[in-house]
C-alpha cells in the first residue's frame, strides 16, 4: 500500500507529510498513493511493548497470540514481546517457535517471545536458553515473569550464559519469602484493610542484589514493572556506578495508588502492588529522567471469574495494552513531565532497543518499513467496553475519561487500525503473507 500522509506532527512539534512506498518511508509520494488526513495528529514510531502476557498457548480462554495482538494494536502497537508463563511454558525452541510463528500470521503486530529462564519457571534449572536463542524466533530477552528467579546462583548462571550472545534477563523482583499469600502492598492500609502486605523491600533486596550479580558478571540485566521509590534509588545507584541496567515501570503504578484497595475491588490487584502516592511520584519523576527507561504495560488478562471474586482468591493483573498510551498522556504528558519525543523513546525506540529488535523505534527513516501511530492527543474518551478488543475485560479504566485516543496504526507497511476501528482479521493476514512474500530477505 502507497500512503500519504499529510501534516502530522512529528514527536519534535513540527508538522510534515510522510510518504509509504511499499510499506517504507520515502522521501515523496508514489503515484496513486492513497492520502491520510492527519492534520493535528500525533505521528509515534509504532508502539513497542516490551512485557505482554498472551496467554497462549495453554490459557486460550484468558487470551490467544490473535486476540492480544489485535488489542496491541488498537493501543497504537506494532510490537509486543510475549512472556514465558504460557502452558507449556515458553522454555523449549519449540514452544517459541509457536509463539511467534503465530504472531507472523496473524499480522497485527510483530511478536517476539520472551524465553523462561528456568524450565517449567520452576527456579531449579536452566531452561534452554541457547536454542530458543538459536531458533526461528531469535529469543534475546529472557525472563520467569509472574516468578522471580530467587536462588542467586540461578540467576547468576543465566546472566553468564545470555551475555555470551548478548542476551538479556528481565527479571520479576519478588523475593518470594517476603512475600507470602501477600496481597496488596505493605504498610498502615494493609493492616486497616486486613490484607497480607507485600512489602517493598521484597522488589528492593532481589533489584540490589541482581544489579550486583550483573556487574560481577558484566551482563545485561532489565528489571520488570518497578514500583517502590526505593528500587528507583537502587537503579539509579546502579546506573551511576556503570552497571548494565534497563528498567520498566507499567501505566498503572504511574497512575494509581494502594487507597483503590478500600474498595476491594479486585481490578485494582496487580503484581507489584498498586504502592502509596510517593512511590508513584518517584517513578514519574524517574521516568522523566532517564532512571526508568522505558514504560511496559505488562498486559494481563483474566477470565472474569478470575476477578470477580473475594480479593484473597482474585488473580493479580489488569489488561494494558488498549489503555497504556492514554494512561501515560494522562499521567506524563499532560503533568508537564514528559514531551511526545520523550513518549517515543519510553514506548518504542527504547524497549525496541532493550529487545533487540531492529526496524522499530527508528523514527520514519526513509526506506525503514513504516510502523505507524497516529494519536489524536487532544481527543478525549469514556473509557468503555468497546476500547477493549483482547478478552480481557480486567481493567480499572472502564467509566473513566482517558484522554487522547489512537486513530491509525501501521504495522510493517500495512494498515491495522484504520479510523479507530481494527482492519478485519483475514484482511490483515493476507497483507502481512503479501509483505513476507515480497521481501527480498524473507
Ligand atoms: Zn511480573
Amino acid at each position: 500500500m502507497n500512503l500519504i500522509v499529510t501534516g502530522a506532527t512529528l514527536p519534535n512539534g513540527t508538522a510534515t507529510d510522510l510518504f509509504v512506498t511499499d510499506g517504507r518511508f520515502a522521501t515523496e509520494a508514489a503515484k496513486g498513493a492513497t492520502t491520510i488526513e492527519a492534520a493535528g495528529l500525533t505521528a509515534l514510531p509504532g508502539l513497542v511493548d516490551l512485557h505482554t502476557h498472551l496467554r497462549e498457548p495453554g490459557y486460550e480462554q484468558s487470551e490467544t497470540v490473535l486476540t492480544g495482538s489485535r488489542a496491541a494494536a488498537a493501543g497504537g502497537f506494532t510490537a509486543v514481546h510475549a512472556m514465558a508463563n504460557t502452558s507449556p511454558v515458553a522454555d523449549t525452541a519449540g514452544v517459541v517457535e509457536q509463539v511467534h510463528s503465530l504472531g507472523t500470521q496473524h499480522g497485527y503486530v510483530t511478536v517476539r517471545p520472551i524465553g523462561a529462564v528456568t524450565m517449567g519457571l520452576a527456579g531449579e534449572r536452566l531452561s534452554e536458553i541457547g536454542a530458543m536463542a538459536g531458533s526461528r524466533a531469535r529469543v534475546t530477552v529472557f525472563s520467569d515473569d509472574g516468578k522471580c528467579v530467587s536462588d542467586a546462583l540461578l540467576m547468576r548462571r543465566a546472566l553468564e550464559y545470555v551475555k555470551t550472545f548478548g542476551g538479556v534477563i528481565a527479571q520479576h523482583a519478588q523475593e518470594p519469602r517476603l512475600t507470602e499469600n501477600a496481597q496488596m502492598n505493605e504498610g498502615a492500609l494493609s493492616g486497616e484493610l486486613g490484607l497480607a502486605g507485600w512489602p517493598a523491600v521484597a522488589e528492593e533486596a532481589i533489584i540490589a542484589r541482581d544489579v550486583l550479580l550483573a556487574e560481577h558478571v558484566g551482563a545485561r540485566l532489565h528489571i520488570c514493572h518497578v514500583s517502590t521509590a526505593g528500587s528507583v534509588d537502587v537503579v539509579r545507584w546502579a546506573k551511576a556506578r556503570g552497571i548494565d541496567v534497563t528498567a520498566e515501570v507499567t501505566p498503572h503504578h504511574l497512575l494509581l495508588t494502594e487507597e483503590l484497595a478500600r474498595s476491594y475491588d479486585s481490578r485494582y490487584k496487580v503484581n507489584p502492588p498498586l504502592r502509596r502516592d510517593e512511590d508513584v511520584s518517584a517513578l514519574r519523576e524517574a521516568l522523566a529522567d532517564g532512571t526508568i527507561d522505558i514504560v511496559a504495560t505488562d498486559h494481563a488478562p483474566h477470565p472474569l471469574e478470575s476477578k470477580e471474586c473475594a480479593w484473597d482468591e482474585a488473580a493479580f493483573g489488569m489488561v494494558g495494552l488498549e489503555s497504556a498510551l492514554s494512561v501515560v498522556q494522562l499521567a506524563m504528558v499532560d503533568s508537564g513531565l514528559l514531551g511526545w519525543a520523550d513518549v517515543a523513546r519510553v514506548l518504542s525506540s527504547k524497549p525496541a532497543e532493550i529487545g533487540g529488535l531492529a526496524g522499530y523505534g527508528d523514527a520514519f527513516a526513509i526506506g525503514s518499513a513504516a510502523n505507524l501511530t497516529l494519536y489524536d492527543a487532544s481527543a478525549s474518551r469514556v473509557f468503555s467496553l468497546d476500547d477493549l478488543r483482547g478478552k480481557g475485560l480486567n481493567t480499572p479504566y472502564l467509566g473513566r475519561t482517558l484522554p487522547g485516543r489512537v486513530v491509525t496504526t501501521f504495522h510493517d507497511g500495512y494498515p491495522t487500525v484504520l479510523d479507530g476501528q481494527l482492519v478485519d482479521s483475514a484482511e490483515v493476514a493476507a497483507n502481512a503473507l503479501d509483505h513476507r512474500t515480497r521481501k527480498p530477505s524473507a
